[in-house]
């Protein structure tokens, strides 16, 4: 037997949530979201069996319709977990959490202004714990995962999934291993290191360091809790569209500009969306979902330009938008399905527009915003130009992660150097 994979439960810490109440657990299968296939849902699982694609965990709506009205949610606290009866974690003493989640919904009313568009919203999720949103999908995931038994992880990333899986391994007293390529912004590293993990550094990029968890995982070493080869990482970033509704008063945005790598982020909130029809929690109008990616990294974007389901792999992908980094994403039809059925579309963003626009953001309103962040604001204008989103439109941009982790971009052009021995030093202060 693997030692990854024995026991089942775990005492957990507990003491993470102190004051949660047990809650039943609605949670009943887990099953492939391209051909239906059912997997036992209490065991540890990665993808599908029959077919190797991407698993979705469900629930009885039904009877979360009955017991949750979601007037109740507002008595509970600012994280995901308020959510927790349409998450996958079946006892509360399991959850590991750092707070993560019920990020602000910022009206950027100045941001608004310059751009032209009078109800512009930025979702501010570089202020989860490690500073992007991967805290909420790896807060899932460490959690469900320690519940099954699992006794270490295994991750690859492109940055900011490795820092937060060091983070939550730690707190869950797990150990974790993470694999980045050797490019990853300083900050991802040492953050792993901070926190304990074993961090290795790959030549390549992320697919080529799922290669080797994978392997790893099959070896035994470690559980792979890899984007959407892990299904309660999409559990934890569907999380973002129940806020969205819940911090609009249950009404959904005209759009929402995401910006898309692995793509567990569209993928869990079109997921939740569904979901919150079927409670009766919101009607069937959906937000046009519309894909960032850069340039020099766009295979969804490129897929979808060709009508395509599935996209192949984007070869020499490069951007310093780490967390766009994914030349090719296992659930590629999840996200090109939600695109278009909801109306939406993808775009791409050149690397140079990326500090321009984080600058523009961090001006206007104050929002410290990663690179990934900076594209969704370049394509609200470029979307503008192109009469594809109205000024009036009711439009939230994401801003993924915080600008801190990526002080090597920053540096760059922002930090000027003045000579005491210039004789015009001066004119450089004007
Ligand atoms: C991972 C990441 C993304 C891409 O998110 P997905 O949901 O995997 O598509 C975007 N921005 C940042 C900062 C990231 O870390
Ligand atoms: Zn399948």
């Amino acid at each position: 037997m693997a030692s990854n994979t024995h026991g089942s439960g775990n005492s957990g810490t507990g003491a993470s949530v102190p004051d949660r109440p047990a809650v039943r657990s609605y949670l009943t299968r887990l099953v492939c979201s391209m051909c239906g296939h059912p997997e036992e849902v209490d065991r540890l699982k990665n993808v599908c069996t029959a077919c190797g694609r991407v698993l979705f965990y469900e629930y009885d709506l039904d009877a979360v319709r009955e017991t949750l009205p979601r007037d109740a949610l507002r008595a509970r606290d600012a994280t995901l977990w308020r959510y927790r009866e349409l998450l996958p974690v079946r006892e509360t003493r399991h959850i590991i959490s750092l707070g993560e989640g019920m990020t602000p919904l910022l009206p950027a009313p100045r941001l608004g202004a310059v751009s032209g568009f009078s109800q512009l919203y930025v979702k501010e999720e570089g202020l989860n714990p490690t500073g992007s949103f991967k805290a909420r999908g790896i807060s899932v995931a460490v959690s469900r995962a320690l519940e099954l038994g699992a006794t270490a992880l295994g991750i690859p990333t492109a940055g900011n999934a490795g820092g937060a899986l060091a983070a939550y391994a730690a707190r869950a007293g797990l150990p974790c291993y993470v694999l980045m390529p050797e490019d990853t912004p300083l900050a991802n590293k040492l953050e792993c290191v901070l926190y304990g993990a074993n961090l290795y550094l790959v030549k390549g990029l992320i697919n080529d360091c799922g290669r080797i968890v994978r392997e790893g995982a099959a070896a035994g070493r470690w559980f792979d809790v890899s984007t959407l080869r892990e299904p309660g990482r999409a559990e934890g970033k569907k999380t973002m569209g129940y806020e969205i509704a819940e911090q609009l008063g249950w009404e959904l945005p005209d759009a929402i500009i995401y910006p898309t790598g692995g793509g567990t982020g569209i993928v869990g909130m079109w997921k939740a969306f569904d979901e919150m029809e079927r409670m009766g929690w919101i009607g069937s109008r959906r937000p046009k979902m519309i894909s960032v990616q850069a340039e020099g990294c766009a295979p969804i974007v490129r897929a979808f330009e060709a009508g395509e389901r599935h996209a192949t792999l984007f070869a020499n992908a490069h951007t310093v938008a780490s967390g766009l980094r994914v030349p090719v994403a296992i659930g590629d039809y999840l996200m090109l399905d939600a695109i278009r059925a909801s109306g939406g579309t993808a775009i791409t963003v050149h690397d140079d527009e990326f500090t321009p626009a984080m600058r523009a953001i961090a001006r206007a309103e104050g929002i410290s915003p990663a690179p990934e962040g900076g594209a969704t604001y370049v394509a609200l204008t470029k979307l503008r130009d192109s009469g594809f989103l109205k000024t009036s439109d009711r439009v939230v941009i994401f801003n993924t992660g915080a600008a801190w982790k990526y002080s090597e971009l920053l540096e760059t052009g922002l930090l000027p150097v003045l000579d005491p021995a210039d004789p015009a030093v001066q004119a450089q202060i004007a």
